[in-house]
């Protein structure tokens, strides 16, 4: 077996659906969200990679193999490292505009040095600077896009990042990328809280109106079912009455944030 089906763990979801599972915890063990799933949709005449993963191993070689003559889309769901760090061995991905210029430079890794995990070596070997894509593409909301009895449509959801996407087939998945998952959460600030809400009704009210929906997150478990979408709004509405026990936790120096638990869900609520 090569290196790389043994970075990543492959299954098959359905017919037309992949699942690539990469631990993220390999990097840093301060990040717990395993795995990171990284999903690629067969249509007749296109394939959909949702994301590239945290660029340790190569994944181009494992999604040729799946994909066969068809045509290939890449897609980020947003910029977070652990999402687009791939980018480098496609020709061309896309993003929502929003995140477009994250991608377009390399990425900076550098707060990784000090990580007590050695497969950093392997961002350390690029100087903890990830070469990008060489063509990124902007997505908006409402975009749609054809695979061959596959039809995707991209649904902004801003909250988690200010360009995070889902995305819902026509075939009745939707896929939530970390703006819904059963794992650790990473919210802006309070006073943002709104966005992330509007965002998940948003993706609510679509569950309700489609006859199957199923969600299939970018962290963890899936597929899972409309309770992760109300359970995390309710989370998230709640956080405001238990205020009172967060404490104070930071990822390195770019995340200072404050931590608070309920029975469902850990959140890292960000300071800035
Ligand atoms: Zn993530």
């Amino acid at each position: 077996m090569s290196k790389e089906s043994n970075h990543f763990e492959i299954s098959k979801q359905k017919d037309y659906l992949y699942v690539i599972k990469e631990n993220i915890s390999l990097v840093h063990p301060v990040y717990t969200n395993d795995p990171l799933n990284i999903y690629l949709l067969l249509g007749t005449h296109t394939a959909l990679l949702l994301d590239t993963g945290c660029g340790l191993f190569p994944i181009k070689p494992i999604v040729d193999e799946l994909i066969g003559k068809r045509k290939l889309l890449v897609f980020n769901t947003h910029y977070h490292w652990d999402h687009p760090l791939g980018n480098v061995e496609f020709e061309e991905v896309y993003i929502h505009e929003n995140e477009v210029e994250f991608v377009s430079k390399p990425y900076d890794v550098s707060y990784f040095k000090d990580s007590p995990n050695q497969i950093v070596k392997v961002y350390e070997e690029q100087n903890f600077l990830i070469p990008p894509a060489k063509v990124i593409k902007p997505l908006k909301d409402g975009n749609v896009f054809d695979l061959g009895e596959i039809g995707v449509e991209v649904i902004h959801c801003p909250g988690h990042s200010a360009g995070s996407i889902c995305l819902l087939t026509s075939t009745g998945e939707l896929f939530t990328s970390d703006v819904a998952y059963y794992g650790d959460q990473f919210l802006p600030k309070k006073e943002e809280f709104s966005i992330v809400l509007n965002s998940l009704s948003k993706l609510i009210n679509i569950c309700k109106k489609q006859e199957i929906v199923e969600l299939y997150p970018s962290h963890r478990r899936y597929p899972c079912d409309l309770n992760l979408l109300t359970d995390l709004y309710k989370g998230i509405e709640n956080i405001e009455k238990i205020w009172d026990t967060k404490e104070a936790f930071n990822f390195f120096d770019f995340y200072e944030s404050w931590q608070i638990d309920d029975d469902k869900f850990r959140y890292y609520i960000s300071k800035a």
